[in-house]
């Protein structure tokens, strides 16, 4: 009896994405406006001390913080523009999947998470762009595995629909879940539960417009507690 939400079409608005975007990269700028006035204040009073050099060294790692996560939003953002070339090829899914889990094993080993693999054992090939699929995967994978602190189970599926004929990949974890209020947020740009610096809230955004991009749909089922489940569908090539 898993809570399921079916994603609609929907645009994510421009006028919305720039007023988060505005935000969320305002924060790091007032961290780093606040960290550059503390530098100079101790370059100001001259002959620093090794308390100072200190100081010094710690203002510069936090900017780096910063600046980095700038770096992510924007990244993150620059995936949403139509200026980002897309590729169209023929591309065999599970190709895009055994890369991905290879990215990614490492990972999960650390954080004792037992993989389980269904795929196809015939190519599922669509037209598109690998480097989007990759994305899109990626970012489904390191949420799941983000939602296993303590180890648990990710199971990866991989078929072609008997009826439809279209290709269907499921991820499925037993992590933390996500509350009914939540599933209706989750695909909104910056929206993330996760605790500051941890997330951008871009991740599942990028993963909407990219199945789109490829005709695709994506849904998710979830219960707290229990664990959650992606289902992408793409249409046969
Ligand atoms: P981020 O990972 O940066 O928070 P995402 O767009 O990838 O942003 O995800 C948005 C939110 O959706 C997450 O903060 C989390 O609350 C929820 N979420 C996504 N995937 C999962 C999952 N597999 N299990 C539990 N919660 C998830
Ligand atoms: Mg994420």
């Amino acid at each position: 009896d898993m809570k399921k939400l079916i994603q609609e079409d929907r645009m994510i608005s421009l006028g919305k994405l720039v007023a988060s975007c505005v935000h969320e990269i305002n924060n790091p700028i007032q961290g780093l406006l606040t960290f550059s006035h503390l530098m100079h204040t101790i370059l100001e009073e001259g002959d620093p001390g090794k308390e100072d050099l200190e100081k010094f060294k710690k203002y510069v790692s936090l900017m780096s913080g910063e600046l980095e996560r700038c770096g992510q939003i924007v990244s993150g953002l620059l995936s949403f523009s139509r200026e980002s070339p897309i590729d169209y090829a023929e591309v065999d899914i599970n190709d895009v999947l055994n890369a991905v889990i290879s990215l990614t094993r490492h990972k999960m080993e650390l954080t004792d998470i037992r993989l389980e693999t269904k795929l196809s054992s015939r190519p599922l090939v669509v037209m598109g762009d690998s480097n989007q699929l990759q994305q899109c995967f990626l970012n489904l994978i390191f949420n799941a595995i983000e939602a296993m602190p303590g180890g648990g189970e990710l199971l990866i599926v991989s078929e072609q629909d008997n009826v439809s004929k279209n290709f269907r990949i499921e991820i499925r974890d037993t992590g933390y879940g996500i509350s009914d209020e939540d599933l209706e947020h989750i695909f909104d740009p910056f929206f993330t539960t996760k605790e500051e610096g941890k997330g951008t809230g871009l991740g599942l955004s990028i993963v909407y417009g990219m199945v789109k991009n490829h005709e695709g749909d994506i849904q998710v089922k979830s219960r707290q507690g229990k664990g959650t489940c992606f289902v992408l569908t793409f249409p046969k090539l």
